[in-house]
């Protein structure tokens, strides 16, 4: 018999079962009554003013503060990582199901304020709640006549940090009683966390039925595996440290070595000595603790199934090995410097966490606490069809003609063939029966050849993803026009120098073409490193086939599913495609009329949508225009999530200085995106890189393919490199030709966007296509993209450039050609 204290939820439910009911009945004024019986407080409303959670949070000791945000940081992490993908899977041709998670949309989190309180508490619940996405949460915690009727003020403080600004100032069965049902002050939740006392968990177990609610919280406990090598002193100190929580809690030393349960139980005698509760401490590890000696480590993991502790720490050889045979345990510490204390405040991992022996069945809370799996069942005519025999089967079986029906109304059974009638009687002649028995099983042979073929021929390959279904390739048209002034290429090619180079350095690369390349392509980053200054180091940056590759990684390593991406819009339209092929959910907002983003709209959005990633395109395609770097800043000091700004056409900008690499040092989140297609005329090599913090960078390591970056496209983007004076003395000549292009398409009476870029939007044209058509039948292919009525031209070399100017003079003199003409609105 392994010790562990006596919990009676069922008794404490006959007492609490009147005040669930009478807070039911009477609402706000019941527990009103049982707050001022039991806690000697009268609270006209339970709710806490919100200026009290700011000043709780204004007086926190600093370092508490800190300590709180870095708990919630790592909480945040492990948390979203349980976040479950939505799921498609198709049973059938025509049939799926998509398994959605919801979250609930309101929760109440209890935190018990008796003997100490625990703002640890209010981290691990909230933020599995916030992370779910729970749209409301309202948090119980008893009041305190020493703390003027409110709650402890460090729980307050932790509410507010989180941003939880509906606190309520009750306790007990009569607080759980106020979430759940829901009382005038407070409106029913949906579901109920958090640990408290007996009685706490009596009015859950009451409430069941009516919301769902975590496991019941008993006497806290830990099991400890030691073997000879285990340290006495920090053994004896996770002992202590559990039982200061409650005389109640129970701890467990299982050692393999009788030495070492010595040397345990001299190091407790000392340590408790010095110990700050010290009768708690020895009321717990005289009652329901013990040492349980075994022969092996196998025998501690069995003795430890058995008692299925909330915390089993292992402090043995083969730790991290013996830990994956364990199954019964709410959380494992692993090896000598992963103790419970660090799981209680800051390992990230949930501290609330199944006692009394209910690891057998339960996990941990986890923001699946607050969430509901949703199968969205989808089917074709065809699906149901093929389906229908066996529900005909199934429906029959049980009885169920109604459930037969109601498929069979939608695909009714195909009329049954009629038998063939009988033969007439006749005498076979011999070996007729014979002949007819071969040519019938020839025929079922062929018949069952055409059926094989089918699957091949007729099915086709295995349907695409569900969300990617219907979607076309993004591309813009590859016109052989003799102007092509579409994809904001660079029109110079390079010159024969630099071709010379890349040649050469390509030839030394092809020489080593049997090995793999650099995996982590370091020389091509020290040079980007050296090209961008800024003092970067190499480790901040990253490259990848093009700047899309390298936002594919970001999202595919920061975003994903459950998590979202913010852009505002009109933008570069591939950020929301990738955000949709990663599954990222993609939100936006949209510019102001004239297409900016000033920090007021900036930050109403970030506020609205709590992105995971935000894209800010500066300068902006397709309208033109850089955001100031004052805005760029602005949500950086905002944003919770990563800030990617993507720089694509930074060096065509008027103000050099505008870029957001200055502020990297300052923000951990940031990121500039760039690329090689654009300045550096190297399209066709497919370079793009960004500049971060280098632990972003080593968050893309896990999602980049292995040798991504080809060793000719390494070693061509470094003799582009090396060219950089060349290359941007073209991007001058190309910026002037693009001043004055907006000085020409104002001067004909047309709208032109301001532009940082090497490209210009001009507009607007009642119809657009009409334009872009008759400027194509010209020789000249723009770009049709933007709000309506604008089209866009990427500067070209001066002859294309011509063509640019006569083919749009000519579609403009026209006016009746197409037969929409291209009425100029403005
Ligand atoms: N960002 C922006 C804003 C762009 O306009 C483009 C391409 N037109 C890219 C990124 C991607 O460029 P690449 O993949 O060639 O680096």
């Amino acid at each position: 018999m392994l010790p562990r204290a006596e919990l009676d939820v069922s008794a404490a439910v006959l007492a609490v079962g009147p005040v669930c009911d009478d807070v039911r009945e009477r609402g706000a004024l019941a527990v009103r009554e049982y707050t001022m019986k039991f806690d000697n407080v009268d609270l006209r409303s339970s709710l806490v003013p919100r200026e009290a959670l700011k000043a709780a949070l204004a007086d926190l000791d600093p370092a508490v503060t800190a300590a709180l945000r870095e708990s919630a940081r790592r909480a945040t992490l492990v948390h979203r990582a349980q976040l479950p993908a939505e799921t498609v899977t198709t049973v059938a041709d025509g049939s799926s199901v998509t398994e959605r998670y919801v979250p609930v949309s309101r929760a109440g989190v209890y935190v018990p304020g008796g003997l100490v309180a625990y703002p640890s508490s209010v981290v691990m619940n909230v933020i599995p709640a916030q992370v779910a996405g729970v749209g409301q949460i309202a948090v119980a915690s008893p009041p305190r006549p020493e703390f003027g009727g409110m709650p402890h003020p460090a729980i307050l403080a932790a509410c507010e940090l989180l941003g939880v600004s509906e606190v309520h100032a009750a306790g007990g069965a009569q607080a759980i009683a106020m979430l759940g049902y829901g009382t005038e002050y407070c409106a029913q939740v949906d579901t109920i966390t958090g640990p408290g006392n007996v009685y706490v968990a009596a009015a859950k177990r009451v409430l069941r039925g009516v919301v769902s609610t975590d496991a019941e919280a008993g006497p806290t406990e830990v099991a400890i595996v030691a073997d000879h090598a285990a340290d006495p002193r920090f053994v004896a100190a996770d002992l202590i440290a559990q039982a200061e929580h409650d005389s109640l809690a129970a701890c467990l030393l299982i050692t393999t070595d009788q030495q070492l349960a010595d040397s345990v139980d001299v190091e407790l005698a000392s340590q408790l000595r010095v110990a700050r509760h010290a009768d708690r401490i020895a009321a717990a590890l005289t009652g329901q603790s013990a040492c349980v000696l075994v022969d092996d480590l196998a025998a501690a993991v069995v003795v430890a199934d058995a008692w299925a502790p909330e915390h089993l720490e292992i402090q043995a050889a083969g730790a991290a090995e013996l830990a994956r045979t364990v199954r019964n345990a709410g959380a494992i510490f692993v090896g000598a410097y992963a103790p419970v204390s660090l799981g209680d405040y800051l390992a990230g991992s949930n501290h609330v966490l199944p006692t009394g022996g209910t690891a057998r069945h339960s996990g941990g809370l986890s923001v699946l606490t607050f969430l509901r799996g949703i199968h969205m069942v989808t089917c074709t005519k065809d699906g149901l069809a093929e389906a229908a025999p066996y529900i005909d089967a199934l429906g029959g079986g049980e009885d169920l003609a109604a459930h037969v029906n109601a498929v069979r109304v939608r695909v009714p059974a195909e009329p049954e063939t009629l038998e063939p009638s009988e033969p007439p009687e006749s005498v076979d002649p011999p070996g007729h029966a014979q002949r007819l028995a071969t040519e019938t099983s020839m025929a079922a042979a062929e018949a069952s050849q055409t059926r094989t073929a089918a699957p091949n021929t007729g099915i086709g390959p295995p349907p695409l993803r569900a969300d990617l279904a219907g979607r076309s390739p993004y591309g813009a048209p590859q016109v052989n026009a003799r102007a092509r002034l579409n994809t904001n290429e660079n029109p110079y090619p390079p010159s024969a120098e630099l071709v010379a180079d890349i040649a050469d350095a390509v030839m030394a690369a092809a020489t080593g073409l049997n090995r793999y390349p650099d995996r982590d392509t370091m020389a091509l980053r020290g040079d980007l490193a050296s090209y961008l200054g800024y003092d970067l180091k190499p480790e901040q940056i990253w490259a990848a086939n093009g700047s899309n590759e390298v936002i594919q990684q970001l999202l595919q390593a920061y975003g994903g599913p459950g998590r979202s991406a913010l852009g505002f819009e009109p933008s570069y339209s591939m950020h929301p495609i990738i955000a949709k092929t990663t599954s990222t959910t993609w939100v936006s907002a949209a510019r102001s009329e004239d297409f900016t983003v000033d920090a007021e709209r900036a930050l109403a959005a970030l506020a609205e949508f709590k992105p995971d990633l935000i894209f800010l395109t500066s300068p902006n395609n397709p309208t033109g225009t850089a955001m100031p770097l004052s805005v760029i800043e602005q949500v950086c000091e905002h944003a919770t999530g990563m800030v990617v700004v993507d720089e694509a056409y930074r060096e065509f900008a008027k103000d050099q200085a505008g870029t957001a690499l200055g502020l990297l040092p300052r923000y951990p989140g940031l990121v500039v995106v760039r690329t090689m297609s654009k300045a550096f005329a190297l399209a066709g090599a497919r370079v793009g890189y960004l500049a971060a913090d280098k632990r972003v960078v080593d968050g893309l390591q896990v999602v980049r393919l292995p040798y991504h970056l080809s060793a000719m496209t390494q070693a061509t983007a470094r003799a582009a490199l090396a060219h950089a004076g060349e290359l941007l003395a073209r991007v001058s000549v190309l910026c002037a030709a693009r001043d004055d292009l907006i000085g020409w398409l104002r001067a004909r009476g047309l709208r032109a966007a301001d532009s940082d870029t090497n490209f210009v939007m001009f507009g607007t044209f009642s119809d657009r296509h009409a334009v872009w058509q008759a400027l194509l039948d010209r020789g000249v292919l723009v770009r049709e993209v933007g709000p309506p009525g604008w089209l866009r031209v990427t500067i070209g070399t001066d002859d294309e450039l011509d063509e640019f100017r006569s083919a749009l003079d000519a579609v403009l003199a026209r006016g009746d050609d197409p037969p929409e003409p291209p009425a100029v609105l403005t």
